[in-house]
């Protein structure tokens, strides 16, 4: 991989790139088979992603015709590779097995490791025989949807595809890693005025946001829309923000510190919520909720903003989901795409028919939801919230940030970048972007 990256470094030509020698092993952050069981008893919170993801050297698979190999300069945390590396809800060999069992090309998954991570930037390597519009040296960032373009039912949306998988999570070969391999129809280019890590960590957040929230197939949301964001600084809720800014929307974004809330009024945020200095209490108990606090909830949103929610950008899941579906407004909608607190989830279902409010259920994006979310990032419009850059060596130790909560934002990770701020090709666009705001979470975290 050396003489890639010297290559990469050096400014090759993509024919250039081409010509230099695929490594037969590579870097990379995974999860072994027979570690599965490792946290058998013990508490989800004290399950140790530092203990579970190891870095090891893993073999080159090959390639499939509609692929590319990817040189991975950085990667991102997200909170799938969490769920993997605590192996919950459940193993993710599952998915490789499942996977394995889909031909030849998809047998190269089902084995005794599991290479994760779903977000790259990263330069193209080589190309299988059946790819079009993309070649070796094109600098690219990677989207994780994974789907079977020959099959009739991805065609439509995507995200409706019978095989639809979430790559470095329900497949193999994933972003944390020196090197990786991705469908064609997960390249898109990388926005030139950000440096490698800002550019990766966009990808599975951003477009997920936007599909919650500009797509039609989630909320939709119109100009004047009020939006209740949980989560308002972590990585989906930061790009949330933004598009109800950018669309003409009114954000009450929810967090849980003062130095959160601070970071949310420099993004532009009027109304914001400290949840743990509010106190709310919507559980009493493990079993039951309470109506009075969902009620505080909605008098304090009505105290900032004038009026209950069209929206609530919904992820928590058990813990909020009660509260969520009370505040909004009569004909609101709820969008969820998790359940970070637990999935068996309780509301009072009065307060949904009686004022007839609808529940959507949302995951990822398609490839033109995607691609229009990435482009908006090339724009400048949407920037990266990254808060923290570790290298892939401590892939655990970053994992392990994002499952206790300890960050903000995204959080980078270096692969074969050797540091920060390499990678950006377009300083005019940059300053004319705004430096102040593509770095307004790095530096809140330093
Ligand atoms: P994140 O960076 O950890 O941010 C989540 C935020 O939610 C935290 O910053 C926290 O903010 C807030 N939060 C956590 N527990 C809460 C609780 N009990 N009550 C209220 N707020 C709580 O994670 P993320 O990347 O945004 O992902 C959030 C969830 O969405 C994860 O479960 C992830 O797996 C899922 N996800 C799904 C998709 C999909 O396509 N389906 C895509 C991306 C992520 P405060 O502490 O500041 O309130």
């Amino acid at each position: 991989m050396q003489q890639i990256l010297d290559a990469i470094l050096a400014g090759a030509t993509g024919d250039d790139l081409a010509a230099v020698p695929l490594p037969e092993s590579y870097r990379a952050a995974l999860v072994r088979r027979e570690d599965a069981d490792m946290f058998e008893g013990v508490a989800s919170e004290d399950k140790d992603p530092r203990k579970s993801l190891r870095v090891e050297e893993v073999a080159v698979p090959e390639l499939a015709p509609d692929e590319a190999y990817i040189a991975v300069m950085a990667s991102a945390i997200n909170f799938n590779t969490v769920w993997t590396s605590i192996f919950e809800p459940l193993s993710t060999f599952g998915f490789l097995d499942r996977l394995g069992k889909e031909g030849r090309w998809g047998a190269r998954h089902a084995l005794p490791y599991h290479v994760v991570g779903s977000d790259a930037a990263a330069v193209v390597l080589r190309v299988g025989s059946a790819v079009r519009s993309w070649k070796p040296g094109d600098k690219v960032t990677i989207h994780c949807n994974y789907v079977d373009d020959q099959d009739p039912s991805a065609h439509d949306d995507s995200m409706l595809a019978a095989n639809q998988r979430i790559w470095g999570f329900e497949t193999n070969f994933g972003g944390l890693a020196d090197l990786a391999v991705v469908k064609a129809n997960q390249l898109m280019p990388k926005p030139a005025h950000l440096s490698w890590e800002e550019a990766a960590v966009n990808a599975l957040c951003n477009s997920t946001s936007y599909r919650m929230v500009v797509s039609a197939n989630g909320a939709g949301m119109k100009q004047g829309d009020k939006v209740l964001v949980w989560g308002a600084t972590g990585g989906l809720g930061a790009y949330a923000v933004q598009y109800v800014l950018n669309g003409g929307g009114i954000p009450v974004g929810v967090v849980s510190s003062p130095e959160k809330a601070e970071l949310l009024h420099q993004m532009g945020v009027e109304a914001v919520i400290d949840r743990k200095a509010a106190g709310y209490r919507f559980w009493k108990d493990a079993h039951t909720q309470d109506e009075s606090e969902w009620r505080r909830l909605g008098k304090d949103i009505r105290a900032l903003v004038g009026d209950d929610v069209d929206i609530v950008f919904e992820h928590p899941g058990r813990q909020t989901m009660g509260a969520s579906v009370f505040v909004a407004k009569r004909a609101g909608t709820i969008v969820t795409c998790a359940a970070t607190s637990g999935y068996m989830i309780e509301y009072d279902n009065r307060h949904l028919w009686m004022k007839l409010k609808t529940i959507k259920g949302s995951h990822f994006a398609n490839y033109r939801e995607a691609w229009d979310a990435n482009q908006l990032v090339c724009d400048g419009k949407i920037v990266p919230p990254l808060s923290a850059v570790f290298d892939l060596e401590h892939a655990g130790e970053a994992a392990y940030q994002v499952h206790h909560n300890l960050h903000e934002g995204k959080i980078g990770v270096l692969c074969l970048a050797p540091s920060e701020g390499m990678g950006i090709d377009d300083p005019e666009a940059r300053a004319r972007i705004g430096e102040d705001r593509i770095t307004l979470f790095r530096r809140a975290e330093a």
